[in-house]
């Protein structure tokens, strides 16, 4: 943080968030709600909400939310940092920059000055010296021309020991933190990179970080081992791999404008989507795509489009992309490249075909179902019934049951298979354990009114946190509805043990925790992103429930789910076999007085008081 958290406040403060994205899309007041299109996804009717007394919106169409801060940076693709200056200036506020950022701003200062010496010095020398002639053959040959060189700022590195340390004469260590070179054991700057060409690789706002480096084709450097095909800068204390991404400086604009981004292999490839005109790809540098890819690409798009090598796509872990999908909020789709092709190559050789693989992209599950159902033989019986076993392993990795049970048809659909033999197959399947984790798949749940909770099974050995219901969800929601809008009216009768969902619990804890609702959406900022969605999400939205039943039905949820829990141990422990179903069966009294008009209130008391024992005990 760069920045004091006083100014951010102050901008905050004192920038009016109606008059900010109005100056993007039109606004109409509608209640205590500001309503219209949304500036982030294309859309027809208005489903942006903006709640001015909070200061924060969100679109209940691409979920995009947040407050004055994340709205400019999202729209102009700014860091934090960048945003608030931006804001301070518009609402005529001087901000201070607190000192030890200022220190550490200093102290990086050297070393982004060295990377952007280096990128023009290399640039310089790809361009005009004679010793890169093989290097300037070589990007001719991939159909580079001077535009792509220059928009790139591609450079060579010259094959010899110190060229570049003897020209930017910095420090050593500004010359190793920046990743540019090291010291030999007698004492003297040398180059991290000689006879390569050199890819630079910035921030998004555009500067130097670090640097990718290939070789040529047949040449050895002068030491005589050919070394890496691909060379990155050691990381350091501007450049992180985790966090990084190469591109994205030039390709944010259109992804914002396009709200999608090509995730593709190396440095070549998103060249190659440049010249074939989707300007929006970018590839991570020298590691996998992970966590903090996402954290970052999140700001600027909501559906990521994988452009790999097609086993490659395959490959990525199914758990890991879903996760990704459900915490970040964004689509993951897989374009299929051709197989054994190289974007690089399609750039030059058939542009549209690029094109026309990241538009017909498909879901990341309808991709890896795809490669199943395409590897198999579905011309015997015996061929198709393996094909669906596979299938629908595949299937059952996915957290949806909604999305699960629409992939069920397909599969029954290619294989010839009856929808409901295959919903019992993947049952069985999740049963002998083979999908630990990946929930169950079944359509036919416990019948309407019921919980799904209560009726999943538990195992006491293993428990994981199961996704709550959907009844328990909704319950939860207007639970926190009431709470943000009306809190007086259940303040006093809700705890945070009757939220199953973990987001939902959190954000009840932060409303809890806090004064009034800014200070809540701060706190929830620190809990997690989920928990501020939610949160913002719910500013824009209005209670509808009336807020005695909503009491009831949370406490009549929790106290199923504790039951199951209860019944389950009791037959697993002989021990205390008889304390639990005692216990088990004042709380099924209980819970039958729920449904009794005269007594509902105390049951209700009395349940509810259990629960939240029951909750502290075991924390
Ligand atoms: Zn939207």
């Amino acid at each position: 943080m760069a920045i004091l958290e006083d100014d951010v406040a102050r901008v905050r403060a004192a920038t009016d968030i109606v008059a900010l994205i109005g100056e993007h899309a039109a606004l109409k007041r509608q209640g205590t709600r500001w309503v219209g299109l949304c500036p982030f996804h294309q859309e027809k009717t208005p489903s942006f909400s903006v709640n001015a007394e909070m200061g924060v919106y969100y679109c209940f169409g691409c979920q995009r939310s947040g407050d004055v801060i994340t709205f400019v940076r999202e729209i102009d693709g700014l860091d934090f940092v960048e945003a608030v200056r931006r804001l301070a200036e518009r609402a005529g506020i001087t901000i201070t920059e607190d000192s030890q950022a200022t220190a550490e701003r200093q102290w990086r200062k050297p070393l982004f000055a060295a990377l952007s010496e280096a990128v023009t010095f290399y640039h310089e020398r790809l361009i005009s010296s004679p010793d890169a002639g093989p290097a300037r053959d070589y990007l001719r040959s991939r159909g580079y021309d001077g535009d792509v060189v220059r928009r790139f700022q591609l450079g060579w590195a010259p094959d010899d020991w110190d060229t570049l340390a003897r020209h930017i004469r910095v420090p050593d260590k500004v010359l190793t933190d920046a990743g540019l070179g090291f010291v030999n054991r007698l004492g003297r700057q040398q180059d991290a990179f000689r006879a390569r060409v050199m890819f630079p690789i910035f921030d998004p706002s555009g500067r130097a970080v670090a640097l990718g480096g290939r070789i040529l084709p047949g040449r050895p450097d002068a030491s005589g081992t050919p070394g890496p095909k691909y060379k990155n800068s050691q990381e350091g204390p501007v450049y992180s791999k985790r966090r990084t991404l190469y591109g994205l400086n030039w390709a944010k604009l259109d992804v914002v404008a396009s709200g999608e981004v090509v995730v593709c292999e190396g440095y070549t490839d998103v060249i190659a989507f440049f010249m074939a005109g989707l300007p929006r790809a970018v590839a991570t540098c020298g590691t996998a795509l992970g966590e903090e890819h996402f954290r970052l690409l999140r700001n600027f798009a909501r559906r990521v489009v994988l452009a790999y090598d097609a086993d490659a796509a395959g490959q990525a872990g199914a758990s890991r992309v879903y996760e990704w999908e459900r915490h970040h909020e964004v689509d993951v789709a897989v374009a299929a490249l051709p197989a054994g092709s190289d974007p690089a190559d399609l750039a030059v050789e058939d542009p549209e075909a690029l094109r026309k693989a990241v538009s017909e992209a498909q879901p990341f599950l309808a991709f890896r179902l795809e490669r199943v159902l395409n590897s198999a033989d579905l011309r015997s019986a015996e061929g198709r019934a393996k094909a669906a076993e596979a299938a629908m392993a595949v299937v059952a990795e996915h957290p949806n049951e909604l999305v699960r049970d629409q992939y069920v048809m397909v599969v029954a659909d290619r294989t010839r298979l009856e929808p409901q033999a295959l919903r019992s197959l993947a049952d069985r399947q999740s049963r002998s354990g083979a999908q630990v984790g990946a929930g169950r798949l079944s359509s036919n749940g416990p019948s309407e009114g019921a919980d799904t909770d209560a009726a999943a099974p538990v195992s006491g050995a293993s428990r994981r946190p199961r996704s709550p219901g959907r009844e328990t969800q909704r319950a939860g929601l207007e639970a926190l509805r009431l709470a943000v809008h009306e809190p007086e009216l259940v303040a006093q009768r809700l705890e945070p043990v009757l939220f199953a969902d973990e987001t939902q619990r959190a954000a009840f804890e932060v409303l809890l925790a806090s004064q009034n609702l800014h200070e809540a959406l701060e706190l929830a900022e620190e809990r997690g992103e989920d928990v501020a969605v939610l949160l913002r999400r719910l500013a824009v939205e209005e209670p509808l429930a009336d807020p005695d039943d909503v009491v009831v039905q949370l406490v009549r949820f929790a106290s199923r789910r504790a039951l199951v829990e209860i019944d389950a141990q009791a037959r697993l422990s002989p021990d205390s076999f008889v304390e639990l179903a005692t216990l088990s069966s004042r709380i099924k009294k209980d819970l039958e007085e729920l449904e009794d008009p005269g007594l509902v209130n105390e049951a209700a008391e009395r349940l509810l008081a259990w629960l939240v024992a029951r909750d502290e005990e075991s924390a």
